[in-house]
């Protein structure tokens, strides 16, 4: 049976970060069981769409949605598992602040069914993590990494880099930090402002192009030392460690998205629908699937197997994309290209979205 992942989006945060564009609310004392009725009943939904599915993957993100009791959580899992048929051990991740004043939340999380904790650290010094916007300091941030360990076999902490004047030796720093403190899977994200963002209206400045380069270069060096093995463009794990849910978005399984802002990619018999919030569907073409195909698919190290995507989409690789564009970026060492696969050299994930706009449009 074709595997499934199931995002579970959690909307509500205590604050909202200034460089944040994510869809999220800041609100508290929502009615948490009123809303997760709802939940149930668009997963009962979108299990009446298509009965053929093994879920491998289930991932709560936000939003911050270890501000989901686990009591909740648990009744979420426990009607996934009543709806769909398991794989034998399926990834159950989920992102949490290491801000919490909740005793013993991550050993409650486990207890709930959470078999991986992604922990929103984002950076290692107060000074900058107050400039974030974030309400935890080093100090938390420490003591939930312990936590998380005591807690859970398989974890993910996050960080922030290209942070307005942050110099190589100070980001060198905060990511042997990092890496010493034994997570298996790093999640390192370039600043970028955003419209809209309260960052965007102050005008915070964006780290310069050459200057966040030599720290992404820098990231690429020190995880490997570390014994993390990049295999997507902000993503590093320990050997066996890779984000099994995320690999599905970007290797184009499908997946079912449940809550305020989160999407779904479901097939009813032969045709494939993009699902939204409140159950919206719409098919996705031959063309809007291999153009996704392609931008997930680069994303990751390992590139696109042209059989799969074919079997995806429909349309074969050399049907799709412009033989001329992929010549002139194979030319300038920026894509990499064999029979079976195509993927983008190091050189090239610095240019990631000049690549993807040179073969999609
Ligand atoms: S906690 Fe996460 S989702 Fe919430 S405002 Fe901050 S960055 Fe956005």
């Amino acid at each position: 049976m074709p595997r499934l992942g199931v995002y579970i989006h959690w909307p509500f945060c205590r604050s909202k970060c200034p460089y944040c564009d994510f869809f999220s609310r800041v609100k508290k004392d929502v009615d948490q069981a009123a809303i997760v009725d709802g939940y149930l009943a668009d997963l009962e939904y979108y299990r009446g769409l298509n009965d053929g599915y093994t879920v491998d993957s289930v991932f709560f993100g936000g939003g911050t949605p270890s501000l989901l009791e686990p009591k909740q959580i648990a009744r979420i899992l426990d009607k996934i598992a009543a709806l769909w048929p398991l794989s034998e051990q399926p990834e159950i991740s989920l992102e949490a602040n290491p801000n919490t004043d909740r005793p013993g939340l991550f050993a409650d999380l486990r207890a709930a069914g959470i078999n991986r904790l992604s922990l929103g650290v984002q950076a290692l010094n107060d000074a900058d993590l107050r400039f974030l916007g974030r309400t935890h300091g080093v100090k938390e941030a420490l003591a939930s990494v312990d936590s998380v360990l005591k807690n859970f076999d398989n974890h993910s902490l996050d960080l922030i880099y290209a942070r307005p004047g942050q110099t190589p030796a100070a980001w060198e720093r905060e990511l042997r930090q990092a890496a010493a403190l034994g997570m298996k899977h790093l999640s390192l994200y370039q600043l970028t402002i955003e419209e809209g963002t309260v960052f965007a209206l102050k005008n915070v400045p964006a780290m310069e192009e050459e200057a966040a380069a030599a720290l992404y270069r820098l990231s690429e060096e020190l995880t490997s030392a570390a014994g993390y093995r990049q295999y997507e463009i902000s993503n590093y794990a320990a050997p066996g460690s890779e984000c099994r849910h995320n690999l599905g978005y970007w290797q184009g399984d499908d997946y079912v998205g449940v809550g305020n802002g989160a999407v779904g990619r479901l097939h009813c018999g032969k045709k494939l629908f993009s699902t939204t919030h409140p159950r919206q569907l719409e098919e996705v073409t031959p063309r809007e699937r291999a153009e996704e195909l392609t931008i997930m698919g680069l994303r990751l190290n390992e590139g696109i197997d042209k059989t799969r995507f074919a079997a995806l989409s429909g349309l074969t690789w050399e049907d799709f994309a412009d033989r001329g564009q992929l010549a002139a970026l194979k030319d300038e060492g920026l894509v990499e290209e064999t029979p079976q696969n195509v993927r983008v050299t190091p050189v090239g994930r610095l240019l990631l979205n000049y690549v993807i706009e040179q073969i999609c449009l």
